[in-house]
């Protein structure tokens, strides 16, 4: 069996690595060959944490396992990340386990790549303006990872604590394109491609914001009852995702389909589009939003693509299981 210590992510997989891996299991998932089994998430009534796994298979890369975590929100008086995980592969031929895998900067990176590919397959191919709202942890993967998809010239940022923004403006600034913080109509006015990346429980944007030909990715959503953006937004735009059944329950489109804004049957699923089976954006005045929810056959193509790389690079670690 393979350990893959979270320490050693960091050396061994890049962002790109996690887009290619992605990319290739939401077009296994449109094809029927990936498929993610029911999502366990429970309070365990104690530490106030949340615990749960996310499993499933890709018949494609014979990607078998499951990711198990949680969250732990007193982790960090203790100096640790709050969110907690970890990666169990299993040999699809005989069920032995076949690796575990550090999966806290997996599960980032994974996330990250979920709205890349959105922008890469969806947002307007002259975008300049980047949007992101949202200035936690999660918040810099993504837009690191959204600025390798298009010549973006600017990046506005909007979060609830003004304080935390400065993150967000560090990796612009690394990355040589002008940051500015802005309120929330100036950067819906201005932005081509917007991320949302919030743990909010109410729409942050409110309808009548967005601008025709606006790319969203709705990265934040995915838990029942979270919200990000006026239910109205989802049902005037082009509705992608990673999996139709959890964005109708535990995306940002749950709102919209409770209300009765969005026919689930019009949902794309993004691996369509990566596949050409779908055209993706039709037109420059059309609205595309994609849901990304966080499906479990996404950290297995990240984990796996991680085994992969330690063996090749001789840093895989092997014990007796
Ligand atoms: P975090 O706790 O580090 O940051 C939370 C962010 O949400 C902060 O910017 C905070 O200001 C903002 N926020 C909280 N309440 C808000 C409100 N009412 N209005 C506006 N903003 C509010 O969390 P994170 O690790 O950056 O994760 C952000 C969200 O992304 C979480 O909801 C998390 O569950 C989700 N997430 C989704 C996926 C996925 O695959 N879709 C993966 C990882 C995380």
């Amino acid at each position: 069996m393979i350990v893959i210590p979270e320490r050693d992510i960091v050396r061994l997989v890049s962002a790109a690595d996690c887009l290619m891996a992605v990319e290739r299991v939401f077009a296994s998932s449109a094809r029927k060959m990936a498929r993610n089994f029911p999502v366990i998430r429970e309070a365990i009534g104690h530490a106030d944490a949340l615990y749960g796994f996310k499993s499933g298979f890709d018949r494609e890369n014979l990607a078998l396992g499951l990711k198990s975590g949680g969250y732990w929100p007193n982790n960090a008086s203790r100096g640790l990340t709050n969110h907690q995980s970890m990666i169990f592969l299993f040999d699809a031929d005989t069920g032995r386990c076949r690796a575990v895998v550090g999966g806290n900067l997996l599960t980032a990176l994974r996330t990250a790549a979920a709205s890349a590919i959105s922008i890469k397959h969806l947002a307007r191919i002259d975008s300049r303006v980047l949007g992101i709202v949202g200035a936690g942890h999660q918040s810099t993967f993504q837009l690191q990872a959204a600025l390798e998809q298009r010549q973006f010239e600017k990046v506005l940022g909007w979060n609830k604590t003004p304080e935390k923004i400065g993150r967000l403006a560090k990796v612009a600034q690394e990355r040589g394109v002008p940051f500015h913080a802005a309120g929330l109509e100036q950067l819906c006015a201005s932005a081509d491609v917007i991320i949302t990346i919030t743990s909010s429980f109410a729409p942050i944007i409110p309808a009548g914001l967005i601008r025709p030909g606006t790319h969203l990715a709705c990265m934040g959503t995915d838990t029942k009852g979270k919200q990000e953006i006026a239910p109205e937004i989802v049902g005037a735009a082009t509705v992608f995702t990673d999996e139709i059944e959890q964005s109708i329950s535990i995306g940002e489109a749950q709102h919209a389909f409770t209300q009765g804004l969005l026919d689930p049957a019009q949902i794309v699923s993004i691996g369509d589009v990566i596949n050409g089976d779908h055209p993706g954006r039709r037109s420059m005045e059309e609205i595309t939003l994609f849901d990304g929810t966080g499906v479990g056959v996404q950290d297995l193509a990240v984990a796996s693509a991680a085994v992969d790389l330690a063996v090749a690079s001789g840093m895989a670690i092997e014990i007796d299981a």
